[in-house]
């Protein structure tokens, strides 16, 4: 292709557009991947011990169309543009002015902001459009394990083989460390949840966990799977008691690891995993 199409294409401006309508579908994927996982096990689940079970009508990523959890007023594609529709009705339903949470247009422009910063850093290479798809899913990760404390395998098991083929096609790291990166990152976690568990009797973290370092290590290489997994405690420490001091944290409800994993993963893969390690007086 011509290198001024391939530039303009994949420039901070082109992506972030980009970054806006994949954020919007982000949002779509988020409310709905675990309405759709949560009936597939209630049917899988009733049809094992042969009893019938209500759900909730099918609901696919794309069917039915999207509509106002307040009023099931059906929402207008002039009315689902990522954030501008949201500025124009003032975060409000057009239909029974319910507030709009401000959640939305934010997850849009945050996907926004990190495919620009990502063809910032990576250039006008395929690689930009690899690590594009690699912080799409994990922004899905993080807003679903936020709400639901789920992180499904349907996102994080393709995430980690899309890690290790991207490696292998030479867009990200070499293919040995990104195979020991999965290893590292599947066993740090799952050695630390053993021994919380022999020590304690409780279960201090999803297997979902394991599974998305050892896709954060597939992408970034072995050696960042420490600053990954360093950056997330402490940032996840500082929410988690913050959140308890304030008194915003449900009663048996935990704060979910994985948005602050997705999130030190994204910061070494901008700001480089020794600087990380720097900053908290690892190095
Ligand atoms: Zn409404």
């Amino acid at each position: 292709m011509d290198t001024l199409l391939i530039d303009t294409l994949l420039s901070p401006w082109t992506l972030s557009l980009a970054g806006l309508c994949i954020g919007s579908f982000l949002n779509v994927v988020i409310h709905r991947l675990p309405l759709m996982l949560e009936r597939g096990w209630k049917l899988d689940s009733a049809d094992l011990l042969g009893v019938k079970v209500d759900v909730p009508a099918e609901i696919t990523l794309s069917a039915p169309r999207s509509r106002c959890t307040s009023c099931g007023h059906r929402i207008a594609w002039h009315e689902n543009i990522p954030v501008l529709s949201y500025l124009r009705l003032g975060g409000k339903c057009s239909a029974c002015k319910a507030r709009i949470s401000p959640r939305y247009p934010a997850f849009e422009i945050v996907t926004a902001l990190l495919f620009a910063g990502l063809a910032w850093r990576f250039g006008a290479h395929l690689s930009t459009l690899a690590w594009c798809g690699f912080a799409a899913v994990l922004v899905a990760l993080a807003g679903i394990d936020w709400d639901t404390t789920l992180l499904p395998d349907s996102l994080t098991l393709p995430l980690l083989w899309a890690g290790l083929i991207a490696s292998a096609l030479g867009l990200t790291v070499p293919l040995s460390a990104a195979v020991w990166g999965a290893v590292a990152g599947y066993l740090s976690l799952w050695s630390v949840y053993w021994l919380f568990k022999l020590a304690t009797g409780k279960e201090g973290m999803g297997h979902g966990d394991f599974k998305l370092l050892a896709a954060l290590g597939a992408w970034l290489g072995v050696s960042m799977v420490l600053p990954v997994v360093l950056g997330a405690s402490v940032i996840g420490a500082v929410v988690g008691i913050g959140m308890k001091l304030a008194s915003t944290l449900r009663e048996g409800r935990y704060v979910p690891f994985g948005p602050f994993l997705a999130g030190s993963g994204l910061a070494v893969l901008f700001i480089g995993g020794p600087t990380i390690l720097d900053w908290l007086g690892w190095a």
